[in-house]
C-alpha cells in the first residue's frame, strides 16, 4: 500500500490519543468535569461549530459547562496537536446537544457545519475528532437497547460500551465494512458508474457493503459482478478511510477485469447502478464537464485522482456508500 495515498484521505487524518486505558476509570466523568482543561465537542445532528473568522478553518471547542447530568457524552481522548488553540494533552469530550443546547452556544445556524464540507479544510486534529466523535455518536443513536431483551441499555466506559442491566449483555461500537474498487482493464481504462440515488451525470467507483461471513476480497468479486455483470480479479488493498454517514469504514482495492471477460459485456445491476461506462485517461480529463466526479473528501476522489496521476480541480458533493 502506499502511504502517501493513504495521508491523502480527508478523513483518516487524526491527530488524538485515544487514551483507551482512562475510559473505564470510575471517576473519568467527574475528572474531566473538574478538569478547567477539558474541552468539549458539541454535535447537533451532525455538525460542529465552526470559526472560519480568524486563521484558517477551526472547530470552536467548548467548556464543560455545555454538559448535563443527562448529556449522552463520549470521551474521545487527549489532543497531540501542537498547532491547534488548545495545548497538547487537552482531554476532549464530545457531546450530542439538543436544539435548545446549541442555540445557547450558538443561535447562528450557518455556523454549524458538516464534516463533508470540513474534512477538505480543517486540521488534522478537528477532522480526527469530528470523524471520530459522529461515528461513535451515530452509533449510540442507533443503539440503545440491548439486542437480547430489548431493555434500554447504559452507558458506560466514557461513552465506549453499552451495558444491558437486565442480562448484562455488553454491546461495542460497530462500524460497517464496504469495498470500493477501482477496476482496470487491459487498456487501463477504469469502470465508474452512475447510481440511482445520484443525479445522472454523476460518476464514481463501484462500492458495496462487505457482508458477514465474507472476506473483503471475495465482497470485491461478488460486488463488481453483482453491479455490473463482469468477473473481476486480483483485488489489491489500497487504503481505508472511515466514513461515518452513518457507520461505514471504506476499503480501497485495485482489482482488473478476469482474463475472458469482454469490457464491453457490462450489465448494470439496474437497481443500484444505472450505467456503467469505462474512461481511459484522457477520456475522463475530456469528460470532466459533462460528468460529475466524487466529492474531495472521498476515497473514490482520491483513488481515481492516483490513477490519473493528478489533483483535479474539479468541485462536488461527495458520495456515499449505500445498503
Ligand atoms: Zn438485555
Amino acid at each position: 500500500m502506499s502511504f502517501a495515498f493513504q495521508t491523502r484521505l480527508p478523513l483518516s487524518r487524526h491527530e488524538v490519543d485515544r487514551d483507551h486505558t482512562r475510559r473505564v476509570s470510575p471517576t473519568l466523568l467527574a475528572d474531566l468535569t473538574s478538569d478547567p482543561g477539558t474541552r468539549v465537542l458539541p454535535v447537533w445532528h451532525g455538525k460542529a461549530l465552526v470559526d472560519r473568522s480568524s486563521n484558517g478553518v477551526n472547530l470552536v471547542l467548548a467548556s464543560t459547562d455545555v454538559l448535563t447530568p443527562d448529556s449522552l457524552f463520549v470521551y474521545l481522548g487527549l489532543s497531540l496537536a501542537t498547532d491547534a488553540p488548545e495545548p497538547a494533552g487537552t482531554p476532549l469530550v464530545t457531546v450530542s446537544v439538543t436544539d435548545a443546547a446549541a442555540k445557547a452556544i450558538e443561535p447562528d445556524e450557518s455556523r454549524w457545519e458538516g464534516l463533508r464540507e470540513l474534512a477538505t479544510v480543517a486540521s488534522d486534529r478537528d477532522t480526527g475528532i469530528l470523524t471520530e466523535a459522529l461515528a461513535v455518536l451515530n452509533w449510540h443513536a442507533s443503539h440503545q437497547n440491548c439486542p437480547r431483551c430489548g431493555a434500554e441499555t447504559i452507558v458506560e466506559d466514557g461513552g465506549w460500551t453499552r451495558r444491558c442491566p437486565v442480562d448484562g449483555s455488553q454491546i461495542f461500537p460497530r462500524t460497517d465494512p464496504a469495498i470500493i474498487v477501482l477496476v482496470t482493464d487491459n487498456d487501463d481504462r477504469i469502470l465508474l458508474g452512475s447510481n440511482a440515488m445520484w443525479e445522472n451525470n454523476r460518476y464514481s467507483l463501484l462500492a458495496g457493503f462487505v457482508e458477514p461471513g465474507e472476506s473483503l476480497e471475495a465482497a470485491v468479486l461478488r460486488e463488481m459482478h453483482e453491479e455490473s455483470g463482469l468477473r473481476v480479479t486480483d483485488p489489491v488493498y489500497l487504503g481505508s478511510q472511515p466514513w461515518p454517514f452513518p457507520a461505514s469504514i471504506m476499503l480501497g482495492f485495485t482489482a482488473r477485469l478476469a482474463d475472458g471477460q469482454d469490457g464491453r459485456d457490462m450489465i448494470p445491476d439496474g437497481e443500484e447502478i444505472l450505467d456503467l461506462r469505462w474512461f481511459s485517461r484522457d477520456e475522463l480529463r475530456a469528460s470532466l464537464d459533462s460528468i460529475i466526479l466524487p466529492g474531495r473528501s472521498s476515497i473514490a476522489r482520491a483513488m481515481v485522482e492516483s490513477w490519473l496521476g493528478e489533483q483535479l480541480d474539479h468541485d462536488e458533493q461527495p458520495t456515499v456508500a449505500r445498503r
